[in-house]
């Protein structure tokens, strides 16, 4: 994405969100930040944004680039393709999904089926590791099922 694309990118933002502003210099965070990727793939992620969770509030860097690829990974993994996780319903490739996504996502689903008020990002936020202790400690019967088997 090149900086006037970044530039008009962040017109389209300004006309949803009024009370997004950015200082010159975050202009130039966003600009270098984005360059690696492709005008389509943000402006996608966008969308998603737009219909998401936090659509209230305007998108975050972090989020607009989470789970894409860069022109120059695309071409590393050319037959990688876009799936949707059937589990949290968010769009990455296929690649992503296998070596990262699955196994945490299946994590932070079950957690939140014992754990009330607390939001898939919050969790997806810690490590794979931390969310294993979690759920070993808050699911205390989950040995006892295996044992009776
Ligand atoms: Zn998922």
């Amino acid at each position: 994405m090149t900086k006037a694309e970044t530039i008009s990118f962040i017109k389209k933002i300004k006309a949803y969100y009024p009370v997004f502003k950015l200082e010159e210099e975050g202009v130039d965070e966003w600009a270098s930040r984005l360059k690696p990727y492709s005008k389509d793939d943000i402006l996608r992620k966008f969308e998603e944004h737009l219909k998401g969770e936090y659509a209230l509030e305007p998108p975050k860097l972090h989020f607009l680039t989470k789970f894409l690829k860069t022109e120059e990974e695309k071409e590393r993994f050319s037959n990688d393709y876009l799936i949707r996780c059937n589990l949290c319903g968010q769009q990455m490739y296929l690649s992503e999904y296998d070596n990262n996504h699955y196994g945490k996502c299946l994590l932070v689903k079950t957690i939140m089926l014992y754990i009330k008020n607390v939001s898939y990002e919050e969790l997806d936020s810690y490590a794979t590791e931390k969310l294993e202790r979690v759920l070993e400690k808050y699911v205390p019967f989950k040995k006892e099922i295996e044992y009776k088997r």
